[in-house]
């Protein structure tokens, strides 16, 4: 079997068989790849060998017989949850970002998190240095963001990564946690729990797609021991600059979801 790399294991030097590398076109287009000796990228604009890309740096240019011009680079976390195979819906990288801050996010830090969905959220905990403890109540689900955070992590992640088979909603198995991130349907649900496994002046993070939702869980928080409690929207436009013609994007992501954050004290 051949050696499985992830960008993080080998993201400054040559690029090498076995690992992930986007080739992105004039117009660019993403391909996602695995370097592999002997196999070659189609496109409709031609052929390139992948052994013309193994033991290059990133940021070569290849071209195909017909002189269509492609660039080699690995994937960034953002490409990376992109493209990744998903079973939920995944946080998009506008909000990952911030959650990641308003979270606190350091190495180290023991997360709950739930559900873990497809991964997206996860990868960028485990990046940070936390080590995680999921709860999620698909298998199938708890699979592919295994699959998806090793992808772009490597194996090795998964020591800090565990995924348990669980109802949220229900009394914790755990304990001691620095951080909360929950982004299931009824987060109000999980509140009571974290007040006992969460510490003091630990932070709890949730993103809702509704309002509705974060009326509940704003109801719940009022309730206990929370305080800095804010909800907060991000907005995320991009532009069009090209000559004389810089302005905004007609078309943008209008909405994703709230994001409610506060932080534990003693009741
Ligand atoms: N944040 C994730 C996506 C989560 S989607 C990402 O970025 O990839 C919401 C997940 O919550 C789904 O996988 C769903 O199965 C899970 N879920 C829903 N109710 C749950 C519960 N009561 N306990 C645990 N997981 C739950």
């Amino acid at each position: 079997m051949k050696e499985e790399k992830a960008p993080s294991e080998n993201n400054s030097g040559l690029m090498v068989e076995g690992e992930r590398v986007m080739l992105v076109d004039n117009r660019q287009r993403r391909y996602l790849i695995k370097l592999a000796h002997g196999d070659e990228f189609h496109s409709h604009s031609g052929v390139i060998a992948h052994d013309e890309i193994i033991g290059t740096p990133e940021g070569t240019e290849y071209r195909t017989g017909s002189n269509a011009r492609f660039v080699g680079l690995r994937p960034t976390i953002n490409d990376h949850v992109l493209k990744m195979p998903r079973g939920a819906q995944v946080i998009y990288p506008k909000d990952l970002g911030p959650i990641l801050v308003l979270a606190d996010i350091t190495p180290g830090d023991r997360v709950f998190e739930s559900g873990v969905g497809s991964g997206a959220l996860s990868t960028v905990l485990l990046r940070a240095g936390a080590v995680v403890t999921g709860y999620e109540i698909r298998e199938d689900f708890a699979a592919t963001a295994q699959s998806n955070v090793s992808m772009f992590l490597g194996p090795n992640i998964l020591d800090s990564y565990e995924i348990k088979l669980r109802d949220a909603y229900e009394e914790h198995d755990d304990s001691g946690f620095d951080r909360a991130v929950l982004d299931l349907p009824e987060p109000w649900r999980v509140v009571p729990h974290l007040e006992g496994s969460l510490r003091t002046g630990g932070i709890l993070v949730a993103y809702n797609p509704s309002i509705i939702q974060v009326q509940a869980f704003r109801k719940q928080l009022s309730q206990g021991p929370w305080a800095l409690v804010e909800t907060v929207e991000v907005l995320h436009r991009t532009w069009h600059v090209e000559g004389n013609a810089v302005r905004p994007d007609h078309r943008m992501v209008a909405h994703t979801g709230f994001l409610t954050h506060a932080r534990l004290i003693a009741s």
